[in-house]
């Protein structure tokens, strides 16, 4: 890759504070790793592993700060400025690279790149005026979704068009946001995300792929295994032809939706550590934290493999009962020392069972728990 490769005790600057940077934090100090994090508030979850550089992402100073000492840059969200990273980038190794960013910010540049690839998505249409949203529906049809083509998350940024009489609603809502891109609905039976990690020497780690179950466009919960041996062969090839293609390095998450047939399309990219795979932190072999860490320090990567059957379940707005939590057998509580406030994920829980059944039983559990406490409650 024609970078150098960092010191053992090498210094790792992250673009965001948030909880993942934290858990990038907790999963690199064991190996002696030491961490900046750039983010714009302080006392950002990370600021607890590392040193915390407060400011914008796309500011230059502070930029440069948090690019003080570091050997290597990555970002844990990829809403980072294009151009703050491509800044960093000329002065240290950025990985993922410019262009996974680039690609992953931009819903038909990921939709155009798996398109190239052979890689199924749902029919789109980028749409950047009234009379191109009534084009495209005219040629996608109904139901559909229009979307802003970046800096959506959570399911913010949509619109759910059920008939074409829906369009000048859905402009209305959207149109001001900027560039947008049509979509048809896909009919999914479940949604599904599979998380692989690429090396700076091209090795692939590919995670079993999850379940993921959302409300209200936030992700609720993850659960593995859940797949059979093809499903998770043909998500598997779909991440590697997209790893290679981008040359990434790091952490990729696909989001994917599995319709009745069995197949697989892809629904959008995530060049990071993702949600759907803090799972990996008690249930993979090695945690998907870990192995962007070893992938972008030009380490071997470790084994992606499934330690035994569990669950995620996102504490959203408020943390549950702690001891409640930590009194169910399997049961990890991680709390993200967030403030609580409504549809923010201030932690999540893990728990793992030998058995199907088992889990099912502790993931109710586990659930009773969380959903005891309004969504808003002060912890
Ligand atoms: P996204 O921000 O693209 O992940 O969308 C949020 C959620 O909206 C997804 O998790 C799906 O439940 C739903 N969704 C998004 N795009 C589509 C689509 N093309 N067809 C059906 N459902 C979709």
């Amino acid at each position: 890759m024609g970078e150098p490769i960092p010191p053992p005790r090498a210094c790792v600057a992250v673009l965001g504070g948030g909880q993942l940077g934290r858990m990038l934090g907790l999963a690199g100090i064991p190996m002696g790793l030491r961490f900046r994090f750039l983010d714009p508030v302080a006392g950002a979850p990370a600021g607890a592993v590392g040193d915390l550089v407060v400011g914008g992402l796309g500011d230059r100073a502070a930029l440069d700060r948090v690019a003080e000492g570091a050997h290597v840059v990555t970002y844990e969200w990829e809403g980072v400025p294009a151009d703050g990273a491509r800044y960093l980038a000329d002065r240290l190794p950025l990985f993922p690279s410019a262009r996974s960013l680039a690609v992953s910010q931009d819903r038909v540049a990921e939709k155009r790149l798996c398109g190239d690839l052979g890689i199924a998505t749902a029919p789109f249409a980028a749409v950047d005026d009234r009379a191109a949203l009534h084009s495209a529906l005219g040629t996608i049809g109904t139901p559909a979704i229009l979307k802003t083509r970046s800096g959506g998350y959570d399911g913010k940024g949509q619109f759910r068009l059920d008939a074409p009489g829906d369009a000048d609603a859905a402009w209305d809502a959207l149109g001001p946001l900027g560039h947008l891109v049509l979509e048809a609905r896909v009919a999914f039976t479940r949604e599904l995300s599979v998380l692989a990690c690429r090396g700076r020497d091209g090795e692939v780690a590919v995670y079993p792929v999850a379940a993921n179950i959302h409300e209200g466009g936030i992700l609720r919960v993850s659960r593995v295994p859940t797949v059979g041996r093809s499903s998770q062969a043909a998500a598997a090839a779909i991440a590697r032809r997209l790893l290679e293609a981008l040359d990434h390095v790091g952490v990729l998450c696909v989001e994917l939706f599995e319709t009745g047939d069995g197949s697989l399309v892809v629904n959008e990219l995530a060049p990071r550590v993702h949600n759907s795979g803090h799972w990996t932190i008690e249930g993979a072999v090695t945690s998907q934290f870990e192995n962007h860490l070893r992938a972008i320090l030009g380490l071997p990567l470790g084994a992606p493999t499934l330690v035994m059957p569990n669950a995620m379940v996102n504490c959203i707005g408020a943390l549950p009962d702690r001891e409640a939590i930590l009194g169910i057998a399997g049961a990890h509580l991680h709390d993200y020392d967030k403030s609580p406030r409504a549809e923010r994920k201030v932690g999540h829980v893990t728990v793992l069972a030998d058995d199907e059944a088992t889990l099912d039983e502790r993931l109710d559990r586990v659930e009773h728990v969380i959903r005891a406490r309004p969504s808003h409650a002060a912890s």
